[in-house]
């Protein structure tokens, strides 16, 4: 960490994420005169400047400002900052080096990197494959996922013989061509239309995700799934070794569905590779209780069993739940803020698999009235409950002995949460109060 001795680094974006604030601490551990800029308020920054309390750092918060481009040596960008923002326009003319937090994780990391891209399953193929490796090997999870692997660089705890995880997003790997480099085994779980807003393109999307293993070396790994058209012609641009996966026997799970079976043979990929035995990784996977709010089992009662699947905030998140469980036996609580995104493949399945739907929050009367005009006969039953709290108790007085409550709202919670996290946790707490 020497190189950073006194020099002047700018961190655009502290975030509330954790990025930010592992990186600017372990800047400022290395010596470097750091100044912290983020458009948003100190108020609406106000937890992750408590972890910063203490530090000897510069703040200009509320706004950016040109100026803190002067004598600069570093401009270190949180990767949700849009390419096009002023200040990164400004850096560019002025020749300001750039790079982000996972890059210099990259650079500085001792121990082999497993890194994980993709649409969806990322966060828990991830976790999946943190679990299955750490039956042999100190493991280190992180990155998109929620936690900044600086800090433990920092304080010494990732040694040459542990492996790390890294849930790797597009806007991350977008930032990778900087340093050139990319995790010795990189695997991709899918690739579907997203985040187009940014990318522009399908094609520009993919190409941010092909970071992951554009800087390989030839005894580096890539790990495809198998069958997948999109994603079989990356396999003759990959510098290094490519190995399928997905066609291995089914692991008992605990965590439901057709997906999270994808997922686990993902993260069992990763497992082979790196020596674990099978044995040892359905050990590992059927203790897996899956990741909050993504299907997460929160409780049993009376032989009911309540999912929280909060994170579900579009159709498609909602049909990958329902297909997880018997058709018959979901009574589902569906609805939320409205995005204005077509309902009807979503109400088709609904119609289709439940037992009872509830709907809640802003788009309720459109989704009750969408599953309405599909029921044949009286199933499913259809309750309208506005507030969030009735709808759960209307759920639970519609399930019986054997059933699943499904909280997998298909829609974005900020009706009446502030986030689906906070959702969620309504979720668990009304459920755990039932009796
Ligand atoms: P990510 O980190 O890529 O957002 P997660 O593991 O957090 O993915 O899963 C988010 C949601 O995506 C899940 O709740 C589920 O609805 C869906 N999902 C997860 N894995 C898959 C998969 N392999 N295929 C399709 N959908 C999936």
């Amino acid at each position: 960490m020497t190189d950073l001795k006194d020099k002047r680094v700018l961190v655009m974006g502290l975030g509330r994420f954790g990025g930010g604030v592992g990186v600017t601490r372990w800047l400022h551990g290395g010596g470097a005169a750091v100044t912290v800029t983020d458009r948003a308020t100190a108020d609406e920054l106000a937890a992750s400047l408590a972890q910063l309390d203490g530090l000897d750092l510069a703040f200009r918060l509320g706004g950016h400002d040109e100026a803190d481009l002067d004598g600069c040596d570093l401009l270190v960008v949180n990767p949700a900052v849009p390419l096009d923002a002023p200040l990164l326009e400004a850096a560019r003319r002025r020749g300001v080096a750039m790079t982000t937090e996972i890059n210099l994780f990259l650079q500085h990391c001792p121990a082999p990197i497993v890194g994980i891209t993709g649409s969806v399953g990322k966060s828990t193929t991830a976790a999946m494959a943190a679990a299955i490796l750490a039956t042999a090997r100190r493991t280190h999870l992180g990155g998109n996922i929620g936690r900044s692997l600086l800090t433990d660089l920092a304080d010494g705890s990732i040694g040459p013989r542990d492996v790390v995880v890294l849930e790797l997003s597009s806007f991350q790997l977008e930032w990778t061509p900087v340093v050139g480099l990319s995790p010795s085994v990189a695997l991709v779980t899918n690739l579907v239309p997203n985040h187009l807003d940014r990318h522009g393109t399908l094609e520009a999307y993919g190409a941010a995700k092909k970071n992951i293993f554009r800087y390989q070396a030839p005894e580096d790994a890539l790990l495809l799934p198998a069958g997948d058209a999109t994603l079989a012609p990356w396999a003759d641009e990959a510098p290094g070794r490519v190995r399928l996966f997905g066609g291995d026997e089914p692991f008992a799970l605990r965590v439901p569905g057709p997906h999270n079976q994808r997922n686990a043979q993902a993260a069992w990929a990763i497992g082979k590779l790196l020596g674990i035995g099978r044995a040892d990784a359905q050990t590992a996977l059927v203790a897996f209780e899956g990741l909050p709010n993504r299907l997460a089992l929160v409780a049993e009662r009376r032989g009911v069993r309540y999912y929280d699947d909060s994170k579900a905030t579009t159709p498609d998140g909602a049909l990958v739940a329902l297909a997880s469980f018997d058709a018959g036996r979901i009574v589902a609580i569906v609805g939320g803020y409205d995005k204005h995104i077509p309902l009807d493949a979503l109400a088709d399945a609904l119609a289709a698999r439940c037992k009872a739907v509830i709907a809640t929050g802003a788009v309720g009367p459109q989704v009750a009235a969408l599953v309405e005009a599909r029921r044949r006969g009286c199933a499913p039953e259809v309750v309208s409950a506005p507030r969030f709290d009735d709808a759960v108790r209307a759920a639970q007085a519609a399930a019986a002995s054997g059933d699943v409550v499904l909280l997998s709202p298909a829609c974005a919670s900020y009706d009446q949460f502030a986030n689906y996290i906070a959702r969620g946790e309504r979720f668990a707490q009304l459920v755990r109060t039932l009796v």
